[in-house]
């Protein structure tokens, strides 16, 4: 599932061919995948004008002339392709179709139909229980994120992954900033202490940056709208290296599963 480094990849790249550019014609192909329904989301969006793209949380937002804007959702397998060949013929998942001023497209294709793509109305938020703070913005200040744990007894992990506090982090980023700031993850948020607290502030803002710096992590699925993978995949310590030794201490990595998700960390220099 594309985290913020991934979103933030692929955004990049979409602003570079989508902005300026006319959307002449909407056809949706499956309509679940849309909100509202088909007719008046192919309705609203023909002869719109792309202004802007942007990212909150893991939602890439195309932001159109009318003070619209266009939310997707990629979750597990969704993918946005830009090209004169992104066609239905040529794209087998193709889900909706945005022909282009032109004559280039915009395909939204999903083989697994869990992505959304959702019209906004002006000041419409993407997610409908709201979105956290932006952990690469001026706001996440170290006195906000300890303010964000304080008095909490959930584990520290799930708190990270909650995208009403904090947007854009994802299991693999979860794993690897506790990692870097040696927590173990099932720790009590609230129990952590000030030091701690800090060094995973500052843990969570490098690892994503970082990330971003290599285009992201690509596992089976991922390619940004150029179809290049990531190079982050090479750099994770922990997430997905079960069985394999620790870089920083050579004890074995351990898999667990806390609020039924995969934890990957090393039980020697996590013990904060
Ligand atoms: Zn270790």
């Amino acid at each position: 599932v594309p985290e913020l480094p991934e979103v933030e990849t692929i955004v990049r790249g979409l602003a570079q061919t989508l902005v300026g550019k006319t959307i002449t014609r909407a056809t949706v192909l499956l309509p679940r995948v849309v909100e509202p329904d088909a007719k008046r989301f192919s309705r609203a969006l023909a002869g719109e004008r792309v202004t802007a793209v942007g990212r909150r949380g893991k939602f890439v937002l195309i932001v159109l002339a009318s003070g619209r804007r266009i939310s997707v959702h990629l979750r597990m397998t969704g993918r946005l392709i830009v090209g004169r060949g992104a066609a239905p013929e040529t794209e087998p998942y193709a889900r909706v179709i945005l022909e282009l001023g032109d004559r280039s497209r915009l395909c939204f294709a999903d083989a697994r139909t869990f992505g959304r793509m959702r019209l906004l109305g002006p000041g419409e938020e993407p997610a409908d229980g709201g979105l956290g703070i932006e952990p690469l913005s001026e706001d996440f200040t170290s006195e906000s994120f300890n303010s964000m744990l304080d008095g909490r007894s959930t584990p520290v992990k799930v708190l990270l992954l909650d995208q009403r506090r904090v947007a854009g982090i994802g299991n693999i980023y979860a794993c690897e900033a506790l990692w870097r700031a040696g927590i173990r993850p099932s720790r009590a948020a609230g129990s952590l202490s000030r030091p701690s607290r800090s060094r995973l502030h500052r843990a969570i803002r490098e690892v994503l940056a970082e990330a971003i710096a290599l285009r992201g992590t690509s596992s089976r699925d991922y390619v940004d709208a150029d179809g290049v993978r990531g190079g982050f995949q090479n750099k994770l310590s922990v997430y997905g290296r079960d069985g394999e030794p620790c870089p920083r201490c050579e004890h074995l990595i351990v898999r667990t599963v806390i609020a039924q998700r995969g934890t990957w960390w090393c039980r020697n220099c996590q013990r904060r």
